[in-house]
């Protein structure tokens, strides 16, 4: 398509082709980074290559939107880094009866992704104005199969418990106890754990009959996840 934008726009003037090509090339180059960095499941490629990323981030910033790098958001919050994003997707293992809980919406961008996957997501923030913004974006992209709430996550979601999968998006010194009693039997959990001025550990926990398994996937860098509703 790229081809066909510059050809036609060469007696127009270089302006006129100058945005898409651009565009289009960094949005070759962040699929290229999200490969290289391990996100090699086809579906959840798939899926990322449905949600526009630009439309999560806002001002200054919507010109760095197809960069492999986190980028600050409202409330003082991030949009995660989107290799990150896949990484964890593609180890929550989402399969299309899934229904899942996320805790942190942030931009809404991972819920956005996580929506092309699962049968229903429910995502929540501890800032109302994140939730408000990211529900503005679910309708306008027409993703009906999202319920975005203002809630304190570290309690979960018990009126929508259990859940198959949990994907937490601010890291927790351990596992927050009431989301994993709301993870259904199979179930997997996505976590980063650690102290949030340091590395920290994104951990897989899945759930069997015998209890809870936890395998440590790689290092990685969240916001910290804090009790209690923001004040906006
Ligand atoms: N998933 C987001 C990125 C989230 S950044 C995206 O795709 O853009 C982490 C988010 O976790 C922040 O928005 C922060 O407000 C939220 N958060 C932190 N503690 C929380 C809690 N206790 N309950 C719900 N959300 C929380």
């Amino acid at each position: 398509m790229a081809q066909v934008w510059a050809e036609d726009g060469l007696h127009m003037g270089a302006d006129f082709i100058a945005e898409p090509d651009d565009i289009t090339t960094a949005k070759m180059q962040f699929f290229l980074a999200l490969r290289s960095r391990g996100v090699n499941d086809p579906r959840v490629l798939a899926a990322m290559e449905r949600v526009d990323r630009g439309l999560f981030v806002r001002g200054l910033f919507t010109a760095r939107a197809y960069e492999d790098v986190p980028l600050p958001i409202a409330c003082g919050q991030t949009i995660s880094q989107p290799s990150v994003v896949g990484l964890m997707t593609q180890a929550a293992e989402i399969t299309p009866r899934d229904v899942v809980l996320e805790v942190g919406t942030g931009s809404g961008y991972q819920a956005a992704v996580l929506s092309h996957l699962a049968r229903r997501v429910y995502t929540v923030d501890r800032h109302r104005r994140l939730v408000a913004e990211a529900q503005g974006l679910f309708d306008h992209l027409g993703l009906g199969n999202i319920t975005a709430m203002t809630a304190d996550g570290c309690y979960g979601l018990p009126s929508a418990a259990p859940f198959d999968r949990i994907i937490v998006t601010a890291a927790a010194e351990d596992p927050p106890t009431p989301l994993l009693a709301q993870l259904k039997e199979g179930g997997i959990m996505i976590v980063p754990v650690g102290q949030s001025d340091a590395v920290q550990g994104l951990i897989k926990v899945t759930r069997s009959a015998q209890g809870f398994d936890y395998e440590e996937l790689r290092q990685v860098r969240f916001v910290p996840l804090v009790e209690g509703l923001g004040s906006e």
